[in-house]
């Protein structure tokens, strides 16, 4: 698993910048948020503001980035559209983070047969 983490997303809500982070499989398969609790888990082990929160617009408990300043969930969508559009203009994450971890050790890998 592939962790990108930006330093300067600002919050819809306070405007202040605000770490936000995304992660993709090896294979480059990506995925912005998760119910998975192994993953979710992990990453807040790591990264303490993605954490499990009520999500409206999916109307369930996702893992998701949180504003360090004011606490407030970012929407996902936000979030994946503002990290292209950096990578379009050529901005790279602050850092970037490799874990071992692959859907076959979460129990994923099932789900993807169907
Ligand atoms: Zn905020």
């Amino acid at each position: 698993m592939i962790v990108g983490v930006w330093d300067d997303y600002k919050c819809w809500k306070c405007h202040e910048k605000t770490r936000v982070i995304e992660w993709s499989w090896r294979s480059g398969d990506g995925e912005m948020w998760t119910e998975n609790d192994q993953i979710g888990l992990k990453l807040q082990q790591m990264f303490p503001l993605y954490k499990k929160d009520y999500t409206r617009s999916a109307g369930a408990f996702y893992y998701s980035n949180h504003c360090s300043n004011c606490g407030t969930v970012q929407g996902d969508w936000f979030v994946v559209n503002w990290v292209a559009h950096q990578r379009v203009e050529g901005r790279l994450p602050s850092d970037v983070v490799k874990l071992k971890m692959d859907p076959d050790t979460v129990g994923l890998a099932s789900s993807f047969d169907g």
